[in-house]
């Protein structure tokens, strides 16, 4: 496979043709970004355990029956996909109230959910991500109303996919956000990445008492290093892979 021209840069990916017109080439960078790209840093090694994590995510949901756009890993920080035409929206699965869920509503965060929540923000940059509902998606032609119900489908699958997955490793899947898109056969298909940047993880080992952010929160809020945290998330993660016989797609040069 062959690396061809730059695509597209994105504030942690960069994104490559590749001599097969079906499949991209994804680089993980270092940096990290918040607040819609206000706050930014460079973290050595944080594009290597992203490009890991959502690598072995993707082998532990195909294990399940969750099929998504992963090719294969072919090194620390980069992978290949199937090309895809994404739909403009962040699909965002709540199970515990935090962050942006429990301002809004004025809910204490760590109040558990009586069911989740699958929420829409439409992607743009511009405007912030704003808020959207079905009825809003389908009137701006973001999805088709058949699309959007396949989409709905397949949030719900990974979300309990990963809550299985996080529960073994004893870690709290709070909330996430997914993007998923179309393949030239029409097909919809979960892309992009599960990592702690995508993912709030609260660490179910800690017998503090407190919240243990093993996410990308501890860079948003100023509460610590993000690599001890990414580190443990994969640890925990190869360990569930390897106990479970899980087949890894991955080849390194
Ligand atoms: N999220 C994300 N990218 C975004 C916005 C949110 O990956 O641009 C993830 C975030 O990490 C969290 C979930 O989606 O796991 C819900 O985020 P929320 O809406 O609470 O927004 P935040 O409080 O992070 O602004």
């Amino acid at each position: 496979m062959q690396k061809l021209d730059k695509l597209y840069e994105g504030k942690a990916k960069k994104l490559y043709a590749t001599d097969d017109p079906g499949v991209l080439w994804v680089e993980y960078m270092n940096q990290a970004t918040a607040g819609n790209g206000a706050k930014k840093a460079q973290i050595e090694g944080k594009g290597s355990l992203n490009n890991r994590i959502t690598s072995v995510l993707f082998d532990l949901l195909a294990a399940r029956g969750v099929d998504s756009h992963f090719v294969r890993r072919i090194s620390d920080t980069e992978q290949l996909v199937r090309a895809m035409d994404m739909y403009p929206l962040e699909i965002i699965m709540r199970n515990t109230a935090a962050g942006s869920f429990a301002k809004r509503y004025g809910v204490e965060e760590g109040t558990e959910l009586k069911q989740p929540i699958l929420e829409f923000c439409y992607k743009s940059d511009d405007l912030g991500d704003p808020f959207i509902n079905d009825d809003g998606i389908v009137a701006l032609g973001l999805a088709s109303k058949e699309e959007l119900d396949e989409i709905s489908r397949q949030a719900r699958a990974v979300n309990d996919a990963l809550r299985d997955i996080f529960s073994k490793i004893d870690v709290q899947l709070v909330d996430f956000k997914i993007e998923e898109g179309k393949t030239s056969d029409g097909t919809i298909l979960l892309a992009d990445e599960i990592t702690p940047d995508t993912c709030r993880l609260w660490d179910l080992r800690d017998g503090s008492g407190q919240i243990e952010h093993l996410d990308k929160d501890l860079f948003r809020r100023d509460l610590g290093n993000i690599i001890p945290a990414y580190e443990e998330i994969l640890d925990r993660l190869e360990a569930l892979a390897d106990a479970e016989g899980v087949a890894r797609r991955v080849t390194l040069a």
